[in-house]
């Protein structure tokens, strides 16, 4: 079965996400487990943590079903040691705050080279990243994102989530978030259904399968290949709703979660009614 959703509030608390997600018709959801644009947050309080457990458990949303991201700040890949070492810490309270929340797993934007260390020398670093943040908590696993290689963003080919992977010690905490929207916008013709087989026969290639965790469904507002990250309205984007239909009927994408981050969140409720309208009985 498909579980789709998309990335909710968490306004006046973390344990509104699950009762946001429930209200669209998601059967799963994302959420920032604290304000994703300031590096400090204040601890998740032992009520919030119970009443996201409860809420959670109460709107059906099992922890393989839901997503949390990181802060846009942190960047794992950082070429300078305090930005790397503010990075790192953030990085692993995000970690934390997700095991408090019992939750599985953590989606991140891999990192960013800014032009002063070679991209496979901050690969490496964001691995290391990953290793030291999954040596300090237990249970959660670290997903890694595929980028529109917008600025000096890493992971925009499989072949940078596979050299991260390959640099991170334990494998059965490590696995792959991919976006949609990224992965057209990256230079991958995922606009056809004969395009998208193609692609994942490429990612079983390179990276594995067996990696796939989760999918961020998002259509793009900018053209195939140009490399920039904006995110439409499903279907009414540069990628179309091809692509939409072939991850609704594929089974490759079944039982992971399926996350939207369109811009509109009136037509959410409808854009889910939409996609599963596209499962062909
Ligand atoms: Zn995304
Ligand atoms: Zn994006």
């Amino acid at each position: 079965m498909k579980y789709v959703g998309a990335h909710v509030s968490t306004a006046g608390g973390v344990e509104n996400a699950p009762l946001n997600a429930q209200k669209i018709g998601a059967q799963a959801f994302a959420l920032f487990t604290k304000n994703q644009r300031q590096w400090k947050a204040k601890p998740l309080t032992a009520n919030s943590i119970d009443l996201f457990k409860r809420n959670c458990a109460t709107a059906g949303f099992a922890p393989e079903h839901i997503l949390p991201h990181d802060s846009y700040l942190i960047n794992l890949g950082h070429p300078e040691t305090t930005g790397l070492k503010k990075s790192r810490e953030a990085f692993l309270d995000e970690v934390q705050r997700c095991e408090q929340l019992g939750l599985n797993y953590l989606n991140f934007h891999p990192g960013s080279h800014l032009k002063k260390i070679a991209p496979d020398d901050c690969l490496a670093r964001i691995a290391e990243s990953i290793n030291l943040a999954l040596d300090q908590t237990k249970g959660v696993t670290a997903i890694i994102e595929n980028t529109a290689g917008q600025g000096t963003n890493m992971g925009f080919r499989f072949e940078q989530v596979a050299a991260m992977i390959d640099g991170v010690e334990d494998k059965s905490r490590v696995g792959v978030c991919l976006d949609t929207c990224h992965t057209y916008a990256s230079g991958y013709d995922i606009k056809t259904f004969a395009g998208f087989d193609a692609v994942m026969a490429e990612f079983e290639q390179v990276v594995g399968l067996r990696y796939l965790k989760a999918m961020h469904l998002n259509d793009s507002k900018k053209i195939f290949g140009s490399k920039v990250d904006r995110h439409e309205s499903l279907g009414r984007g540069t990628l179309g709703p091809e692509a939409f239909r072939f991850i609704m009927n594929d089974p490759r994408f079944d039982d992971i979660p399926l996350i939207m981050e369109t811009p509109n969140d009136a037509i959410w409720a409808d854009e889910i009614k939409m996609l599963y309208g596209f499962v062909e009985k």
